[in-house]
């Protein structure tokens, strides 16, 4: 299977436990969720300036990693 969250043990990165296979519905090939996180950047580029600052400070240290 192809997902980005898949371990090599088996497990996953993005839920708790086992992978849960082909009927999982968070499942994303690498491709998919880079896309994804393409769009959350885009998103994030779009907000006026402050509130850029203001969440690169909470969650980034203050660096925009967008
Ligand atoms: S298919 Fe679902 S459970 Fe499996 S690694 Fe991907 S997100 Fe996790």
């Amino acid at each position: 299977m192809d997902c980005f969250a898949l371990c090599e043990n088996g497990y996953c990165n993005a839920l708790s436990g086992k992978c849960r296979g082909e009927n999982c519905g968070f499942h994303k090939t690498h491709e998919e969720q880079e896309q994804s996180l393409e769009k959350v950047r885009e998103r994030l580029r779009s907000l006026p300036e402050y509130q850029q600052e203001a969440i690169a400070d909470k969650y980034y240290g203050g660096v925009r990693k967008w």
